[in-house]
C-alpha cells in the first residue's frame, strides 16, 4: 500500500493522509491548519477524483475542518466516525463556517456542503470490526477528547495503526488510550509533543488553582482560554475541587459542547461525567450574552473561555477589559501553534485585538494541560506497539526530527519523517 501525506507532515494542522491499495482510496483525517489570518487547506486532495471511504480520527478542526470542502468538490464517499465525533464536529464546522463569513475569510464551500457531510456520515462504534470494500478496521479509544479513535485498518494482508491525536495516559476527562495493538506492520503517530515531557498531572494541577487563588486573593481577575473540546470541560472539572471567594464564569462555544457531550451517552470513554454535569448546572455560570459578560466584568472573576489559541471567540473581548492591569492574569492553558495570538502573547507579550498589536500589561502564564501523549508517553507506546514501519508527522519539525532520531536509535523499525507531498511505500 501507498501513503500520500496531503497535510500534517512536518507541521500541526491540516491532518490529511491518503492510503491508496490495488482497489481502493482512502483518506485518514480531513482537516484545515490555522494561520494568522485564516486557514490552510490539505494539498492536491481536489485532484482525488474517485475516494473510496472518510476516516475520521476526532472532531478537531485540524482533522475535520476540509469535510465540506470535499463534499463541495462533489467527493461523495461515506464519511466514517464515532457518534459524538460527528455530533461535535457538526458543531464545530458550523461555527467556522459562520467565522470565515464574518471575516470575510472565503471558505472553500457553502452552507449546503454542511449539509452534505450529514448525508454521508456512517457510525463507528468503538472495539467493533468493520469492513468497507477491501479493508476491515476497528475504531480504538485515542484518549485524546471525547469521540476520539486510533483506527487499526488491514489492508492487502498488511496492519496499519493511524493514532490520530493520542493521550496514552488518563485524564480528567477522558480513560487512557487503547494499547493492546499486536503486529502491527505500519503506524502512523503523531508527535505533537515528540521533543517535551510534559508536568506531572497531580503537580500541575495544584500549581495551577494554587495560581488562580492567588490572583483572586489579590482582588484580581483570572481570564483561562481554552479550547471548546477537551480543554474547556477538563479545566472546568479542575476548577470545581476548589471554592474560590469569586464567580467562576464560561462562555462560547464550549457551552454547545458541554451540553452535546453530557447527551450523547454511549461514549463509553469519557469520565467523571457526573462532577463534569454538577459544575455546568451549579458550579459555574454560563454567560450567554455581551451585556452579562459585560456585567460580571465588573467585579473580580475567573473566566473560561473559548478560543484556545486567542484566535477569535468571545477571549479578545475578555482581554479587552482585562489587558491594562497587572492584578488580572491569563492562564493558557495548552499547546499554541505557530504564527497564532497565543504564541505571539506567550512569547513576545503581545495580541491582536481588532487588528492592533497591543502589548499586555497583566502577567501571562501558561499551563500544559495537554490533549496529547508527551515525548515518554510516545516512546514507550511505539515501544509496546513495535511496528516494523513507523511513520511519524502531526508535529513541528522539530518535534518529528527528535523522535525520529530516538526511533532510530532504539526501535528496530524503519522510520520515516515525512514533508507535505511525500509518498511512502509500505
Ligand atoms: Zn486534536
Amino acid at each position: 500500500m501507498r501513503l500520500i501525506f496531503h497535510g500534517a507532515a512536518k507541521e500541526v494542522g491540516r491532518s490529511c493522509i491518503e492510503l491508496k491499495t490495488k482497489g481502493d482510496r482512502i483518506i485518514l483525517d480531513a482537516g484545515i491548519k490555522f494561520k494568522e489570518h485564516g486557514f490552510e487547506y490539505p494539498e492536491k486532495v481536489l485532484n482525488l477524483p474517485d475516494i473510496d471511504g472518510l476516516f475520521i480520527s476526532h472532531a478537531h478542526l485540524d482533522h475535520t475542518g476540509a469535510l465540506p470542502m470535499f463534499e463541495h468538490n462533489n467527493i461523495t464517499c461515506p464519511i466514517f466516525c464515532t457518534k459524538l465525533t460527528y455530533e461535535l464536529t457538526k458543531i464545530l464546522l458550523k461555527d467556522s463556517y459562520k467565522i470565515a463569513r464574518i471575516r470575510n475569510l472565503h471558505p472553500a464551500y457553502e452552507k449546503i456542503d454542511l449539509k452534505k457531510v450529514a448525508k454521508a456520515v456512517r457510525f463507528i462504534r468503538y472495539d467493533q470490526s468493520y469492513k468497507h470494500r477491501d479493508i476491515r478496521f476497528t475504531f480504538r479509544n485515542a484518549g485524546h477528547i471525547p469521540g476520539s479513535a486510533m483506527m487499526e485498518i488491514e489492508a492487502e494482508g498488511k496492519r496499519l495503526l493511524y493514532t490520530g491525536d493520542i493521550k496514552i495516559k488518563p485524564t480528567e476527562l477522558m480513560k487512557g488510550a487503547y494499547t493492546a495493538y499486536n503486529n502491527v506492520d505500519t503506524m502512523i503517530i503523531e508527535s505533537t509533543y515528540g521533543n517535551r515531557v510534559l508536568p506531572d498531572k497531580e503537580d500541575l494541577k495544584k500549581r495551577f488553582l494554587d495560581r488562580v487563588e492567588a490572583v483572586v486573593k489579590d482582588r484580581g481577575s483570572v481570564l483561562i482560554p481554552v479550547f471548546s473540546l477537551g480543554r474547556a470541560q477538563l479545566i472546568l472539572m479542575i476548577l470545581a475541587e476548589r471554592r474560590f471567594n469569586v464567580p467562576v464564569y464560561y462562555e462560547g462555544m464550549c457551552h454547545k459542547m458541554n451540553s452535546k457531550m453530557l447527551k450523547v451517552s454511549d461514549d463509553p470513554y469519557i469520565r467523571n461525567r457526573k462532577r463534569l454535569e454538577k459544575m455546568l448546572h451549579k458550579g459555574a455560570t454560563h454567560i450567554s450574552s455581551p451585556r452579562r459578560r459585560q456585567y460580571a466584568l465588573q467585579k473580580p472573576g475567573i473566566f473560561v473561555t473559548t478560543s484556545g489559541m486567542l484566535q477569535g471567540g468571545p477571549v479578545l473581548s475578555y482581554i479587552k477589559e482585562l489587558w491594562h492591569s497587572p492584578k488580572n492574569t491569563i492562564m493558557l492553558t495548552g499547546f499554541q501553534c505557530k504564527r497564532t495570538n497565543g504564541r505571539h502573547l506567550y512569547e513576545e507579550g503581545f495580541v491582536y485585538i481588532d487588528g492592533w498589536k497591543t502589548y499586555v500589561k497583566c502577567a501571562v502564564e501558561k499551563f500544559d494541560f495537554s490533549g496529547h501523549a508527551d515525548q515518554n508517553e510516545l516512546q514507550e507506546f511505539i515501544r509496546q506497539v513495535n511496528p516494523k514501519n513507523l511513520i511519524i508527522q502531526h508535529g513541528d519539525a522539530e518535534e518529528v526530527e527528535t523522535l525520529k532520531a530516538w526511533a532510530e536509535k532504539n526501535t528496530k523499525a524503519r522510520v520515516y519523517a515525512p514533508r507535505v507531498g511525500d509518498e511512502i511505500e509500505v
